[in-house]
């Protein structure tokens, strides 16, 4: 599969962790592979009931990993609410806490929770002396939110749902945008093109790009420069 990503153009993966183990697989990942991977660590909001006050130590610990370049996925899900929302709003304020100290950007999980998410970033300070703050992965809000986010620091990941007709918000965002302040993603393993169960891989980026090139009258190739300078500014700083 990382090959079939390095053959199809991809130049540039991060890989998020949704818990302990899995923060730790990423940081894995990206030791083995430090031309194509980076690592993100934390706490995804439907496991934020779970980590003890050691496994909010390891996690600490692990951000400080030299291959790790950002905090996340953290976030808000009012959607599936796996985890009592008093719990999500705990840990999402805690880990962007712990992501200053860490001198790093977050990687922002928002399901119907766009109102609380949009409070807690403007109202974080973010990295010291970093451009950007961080991203909303898989963007499901509206226009007016992505621009007001991109204008404080934050950008805007689009996976493969901007391709849907149905999905107005994300699509108008998709367009308003400036340069530079997108990204795209797979949200692999969630999202995967064509039937139910099919595997979600990297190259489904390049979907997302053809979707974000259709939508901004110009060419994928255009998508992939400015998605490529925007990710070096939030991994450099
Ligand atoms: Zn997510």
């Amino acid at each position: 599969m990382i090959e079939r990503a390095r053959a199809a153009g991809l130049t540039r993966i991060l890989v998020p962790g949704y818990d302990l183990a899995s923060s730790h697989a990423a940081v894995a990942l990206a030791e083995a592979y430090p031309d194509l991977i980076d690592a993100a660590v934390g706490i995804h909001p439907h496991f934020a009931d779970r980590p003890d006050a050691a496994d909010w130590a390891e996690l600490a610990t692990l951000a400080a990993h030299p291959r790790v370049v950002a905090v996340g996925e953290i976030g808000l899900d009012f959607f599936r609410n796996h985890s009592p929302r008093a719990a999500q709003e705990a840990a999402l304020e805690r880990q962007l806490a712990m992501a200053a100290d860490a001198g790093l950007p977050v990687l922002v999980h928002d399901r119907e929770a766009h109102d609380a998410v949009r409070s807690a970033l403007l109202a974080w300070p973010g990295p010291p002396g970093r451009a950007v703050r961080g991203v909303l992965h898989c963007y499901s809000g509206d226009a007016p939110l992505a621009l007001e986010l991109a204008a404080s620091g934050y950008l805007i990941s689009f996976a493969l749902p901007v391709s849907f007709s149905s999905a107005h918000g994300p699509r108008d965002a998709a367009a308003a945008l400036s340069d530079g302040t997108f990204l795209v993603e797979t949200d692999s393993p969630w999202l995967a093109p064509g039937a139910a169960g099919a595997r979600n891989e990297p190259t489904t980026a390049l979907r997302v790009a053809a979707a974000l090139a259709r939508l901004r009258g110009t060419t994928p190739e255009a998508i992939a420069a400015s998605a490529a300078k925007a990710y070096r500014v939030l991994v450099s700083g």
